[in-house]
């Protein structure tokens, strides 16, 4: 089985003609909510893949968790970990987009930043008996210390996707077996400017040089680097006509584990993770973007 631990947040989305100035008031479009949160996407990305799917997270007692949870559950996720906070409301992101799709975004944590270290005990067993656990950074770095030390003593391949981008302790990374951060996380990770294959190909050498031994760069509509063994694979992304950029990283991710957990290959994993992704950059919105098992070619078997 797969674990992901992470963020559950519910977008209020706006769209308008123009992102508002500081003090304005305008009239917008429509209005959409959406459940978003880089966790949960990934989880739903990941349960549609047919992966077998545990999530750790923490949602308020409001109805934005209560509706969460409910989704989770609809999608076939084991949702035996996701914690009521009694204190903090739901995450929620307002986002605002313009007609260029430009956009504006403040994110309210919430019970996302109250999933603590202790909250992890409870499932702790089912941690030590999965294949891989999966993390992002939209929940407290403290406890995705704690998760991926507790992974490694028990032997469970631990996958972090390193959003949003922030620095990482040594110790961390050490912990960590396939990092996947995209071209700007990369570059917050290793002090560097990633803008070319040849950038993450230098960044992905420091990390590995840190302890992580699989580094793959996700690389937009160019597709990925990965690097590992001292080899480096560049797979291409499919060629589609992108509407929807949001969560393609999330998608990514959460087919990646589960090609994984199948046993693939690492370059199958990343190929069929590109497949996924090139689909779901064809769609609007985040976990309504992510496909389905069906949907997605499988990588050429090697
Ligand atoms: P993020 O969404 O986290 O910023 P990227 O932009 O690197 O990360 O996208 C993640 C993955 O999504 C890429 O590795 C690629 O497989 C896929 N992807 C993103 N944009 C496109 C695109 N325009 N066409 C095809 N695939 C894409």
């Amino acid at each position: 089985s797969i674990i992901i631990v992470g963020s559950s947040n519910t977008d209020m989305v706006i769209k308008s003609p123009y992102l508002a100035k500081p003090g304005e008031t305008i009239l917008g479009g429509t209005f959409f909510m959406n459940a978003g949160g880089k966790g949960a996407n990934q989880a739903v990305a990941a349960a549609r893949l047919g992966g077998n799917i545990s999530l750790i997270a923490k949602v308020g007692n409001d109805i934005f968790g209560k509706q969460a949870i409910e989704l989770f559950k609809k999608e076939g996720i084991d949702t035996t970990h996701v914690f009521t906070d009694k204190k903090h409301p739901s995450g929620v992101a307002l986002i605002n987009v313009d007609d260029n799709g430009e956009n504006c975004i403040v994110v309210a944590s919430g019970a996302n930043a109250a999933l603590i270290k202790e909250d992890i005990e409870s499932a702790k067993d089912k941690i030590a008996n999965a294949s891989i656990v999966l993390m992002q950074l939209e929940t407290p770095v403290s406890t995705i210390e704690h998760v991926a030390s507790f992974a490694k003593v028990n032997g469970v391949k631990v996958v972090l996707n390193p959003a949003p981008a922030a620095e990482l302790s040594d110790e961390l990374l050490q912990n960590i077996n396939i990092i996947t951060p995209n071209q700007h996380e990369a570059g917050m990770l290793t002090n560097t400017v990633v803008d070319d294959v040849d950038a993450a190909k230098h960044a992905a050498r420091i990390l590995n040089g840190k302890g992580v031994e699989t580094v793959i760069i996700t690389l937009g509509a160019n597709g990925a680097l990965l690097y590992e063994k001292d080899f480096f694979t560049e797979i291409a992304a499919p060629v589609v006509k992108a509407v929807d950029t949001t969560a393609a990283g999330d998608i990514f991710n959460g087919a990646l584990v589960v090609a994984l957990s199948e046993g693939k290959t690492m370059k199958h994993a990343v190929e069929y993770a590109c497949n996924a992704a090139a689909i779901s950059v064809t769609r609007l919105g985040a976990q309504a973007s992510a496909p389905y098992r069906n949907e997605v070619a499988d990588a050429p078997a090697l």
